[in-house]
């Protein structure tokens, strides 16, 4: 099965080739159907599995799809992906595979996270982002700030969802649902399935695809 054979637009197929990416990873493979089918995922994945392009792909596929709807001479775009992570270091990560595999599209993506000065953050945020991806803490400072808006939000992931809970930022994730439209996909990736993902996923999650490798 090729990145092609699953559905991923020419666009999104070049870019994986030019990673040197020949087949899709086992979490690839199981995951991009279902997230192109509009389906809330649970996947259990490992850092290593390619969990990263398992989602960013088939969002920068969808995403693609139709035009920002807010895009215009006056209009900036409005958020249609939200991606939280437990660290900065991950957050970066993450942003960088979402430009990477983009780099044939034309969809913005940016990265806030804590530790550094909230004001390049803040200049950026104003000239518009399709995809944030964000720890929670500084995402909330930018929402109480008023600099984020995110009702026009699509499809939310949350990556390493199990840290993300065992840092303690289960509050500031619970703020920060609260803010999305009721109508979007989910995305939730952990490592492990304690007692406590499995009730905050079954909580966020609407008759999810469980995936696990
Ligand atoms: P991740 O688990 O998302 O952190 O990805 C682990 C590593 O695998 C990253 O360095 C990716 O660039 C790489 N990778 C992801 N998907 C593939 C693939 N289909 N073929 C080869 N390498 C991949």
């Amino acid at each position: 099965m090729s990145f092609s054979a699953l559905g991923l637009s020419n666009e999104i197929v070049r870019a994986v080739s030019a990673c040197g990416y020949t087949t899709p990873t086992p979490i690839q493979l199981q995951a991009i159907p279902v997230v192109l089918s509009g389906r809330d995922l649970l996947a259990a994945a490992q850092t290593g599995t390619g969990k990263t392009a398992g989602f960013t792909l088939p969002i920068l596929h969808q995403l693609s799809k139709h035009r920002n709807h807010r895009e215009g001479p006056k209009l900036k775009p409005a958020i249609r992906s939200l991606i939280l992570t437990p660290t900065r270091e991950l957050a970066l990560q993450v942003e960088e595979s979402v430009r990477e595999y983009g780099k044939y599209l034309k969809l913005n993506s940016m990265v806030v996270y804590g530790g550094v000065n909230i004001n390049p953050q803040i200049q950026r945020l104003k000239s518009g982002v399709d995809i944030l991806v964000a720890t929670p803490g500084r995402l909330l400072d930018h929402i109480q700030q008023g600099r984020v808006d995110l009702s026009h939000v699509e499809i939310l992931v949350l990556d390493e969802a199990d840290r993300m809970l065992d840092m303690g930022f289960i509050r500031d994730i619970q703020k920060i649902l609260a803010l999305l439209p009721k109508r979007r996909q989910n995305l939730l990736f952990s490592a492990t399935f304690s007692p406590e993902i499995k009730a905050f996923a079954s909580g966020l999650l609407n008759q999810p695809a469980i995936v696990d490798v």
